[in-house]
Parts: C-alpha cells; structure tokens; sequence
C-alpha cells in the first residue's frame, strides 16, 4: 500500500473560528492506481493532497505513506520523504519562469538526486525538440507537460495532481488526463483530485469527499470510461 490514511482529521483555527477541513477519512491507494478524489469547492481535496504530501500535517490521525509514517516522522525522514517519493503536479503549472523546460525537469532530476536524462523525459510526454523554450513560449498544455515531466524526473512512486486540468480546455485537458493515466499503468500511485464529476468516470477508483467526509469510495459509477467518452 503506497498510501494509507485512518481516520484523518484535520481542524485549522482554535475555538468558534475553527473549520474541520477534513473528518474520519480513510484511504488506502497502491501502485498502479489511478483514484480521483472528487467534491465541490472547499470539500478538503487541497487539504488532503497536502497531508499526504507533508506539506501540511493531519490534526489526529495516521497518515503512512511509501512505509513512512509521516504523523510520526523526524525533520530528517521528511526531507528524505519529500525528496524521494512524491511529486505534485498544479493548476497553475508552477513552473520556474526563468528556466527553460529543460532546466525545469533538471529541476526536478536534482531534487530528487536521480541521474535521468531530461531530453529522453521531454520526449515521453510530446516535447522532444522545446528543450530550449521558456514557459511563457508554451501553451498551457505544453506548460502542464513540463510539469508532469518535472515530476516524472524524480523517479518518485507518488503523483500528486490538484485539479491539474483546471486551466486547460477540454481537448487539451482529456491528454493531460491520458497522460497521467499512463504513469499508473507504468507502476505509479496517481491521486488527481478535482470538482469535475466527468473526470472520474476515467479513474479506477472515486473518492467522493462532502463537507472534508469521505462519503464514498469505489469504481465510478457506469464503470471505468475510456476517455474519449468523457465531455465536459
Ligand atoms: P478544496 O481544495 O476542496 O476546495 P480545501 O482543502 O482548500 O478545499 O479547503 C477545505 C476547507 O478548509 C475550506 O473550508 C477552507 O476554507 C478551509 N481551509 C483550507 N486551508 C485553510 C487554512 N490554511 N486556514 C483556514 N482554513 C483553511
Ligand atoms: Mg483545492
């Protein structure tokens, strides 16, 4: 199991202000498993991909992630954790404006120590040949490729996607969705979440979150949907 969360509750602010985010959730996701976490605006999907990204900690709760019981971890494990085993992927691209896409994955490649070859990345995600482009020379979905291959260079086993079609259209978003797909047939935990139903037609699993509840966990409804039955 590359992820495992029990009964994870995450509170922000003290006393009347405070807002539970997230409730009792459980989740449990192994390799090769495309899960899409679906729920309105303000559901907790943010909250939770950052909990199990330690980017953010849990209230109350186990959170083991890769075998690392991250609630638990020291500063050291961490550092390691964040280095070594997952990889988010933004709305908004996040891209580093003033490198190339290159350097971008190269990026990625340092952060993680590993010794992979970013052309041969750019390549497996459609940008052989833009090596040398910037972000700004890009479109959004070439943009969202340097992302993914940014996350690709670590050789991390997690992908971490929050709402990484947000900003695309929807021809361009249904090929970042193929691609993300692909990267949990070649063995990796791919968790997108997102408030488009349509997506998770696509998943192998939808977690649907309500009010930071997880109010149900299964196969879409219909069954998994090839993506070129989707429209949205
Ligand atoms: P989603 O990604 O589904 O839109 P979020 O995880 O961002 O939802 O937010 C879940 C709830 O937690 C919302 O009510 C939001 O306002 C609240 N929240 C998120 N982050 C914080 C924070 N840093 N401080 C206080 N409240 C927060
Ligand atoms: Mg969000």
């Amino acid at each position: 199991m590359l992820i495992e969360l029990k009964d994870v509750t995450k509170r922000y602010g003290e006393g009347e202000l405070a807002v539970t985010a997230l409730a009792d959730v459980e989740l449990l996701v192994s390799e090769g498993e495309f899960v899409v976490v679906l729920g309105p605006s303000g559901s907790g999907k943010t909250t939770l991909l950052n909990i199990v990204g330690a980017l953010d900690t849990a209230t109350s709760g186990l959170v083991r992630v890769n075998g690392v019981d991250i609630t638990a971890a020291s500063r050291g494990e961490l550092f390691d954790f964040r280095a070594g085993t997952v990889s988010f992927i933004f709305q908004a691209f996040n891209l580093f404006p003033g490198l190339t896409t290159r350097e971008n994955v190269l990026f990625g490649i340092d952060a993680a120590g590993s010794d992979s070859d970013p052309d041969a990345i750019l390549e497996s995600v459609g940008l052989g040949g833009k090596g040398d482009r910037f972000p700004h020379e890009l479109s959004g979905g070439e943009q969202q490729r340097v992302g993914i291959a940014r996350a690709l260079a670590t050789g991390n086993p997690i992908m971490l996607c929050d709402e990484p079609t947000g900003e695309l259209d929807f021809q361009t978003g249904v090929q970042i969705l193929e691609l993300l797909q692909e990267q949990a047939g070649n063995g990796r935990a791919v968790l997108v979440v997102t408030h488009n139903r349509e997506i998770s037609r696509m998943a192998d699993r939808v977690v649907e979150l309500s009010s930071g509840r997880v109010v149900s966990d299964g196969p879409p409804a219909g069954g998994k949907a090839p993506v070129a039955e989707l429209h949205w």
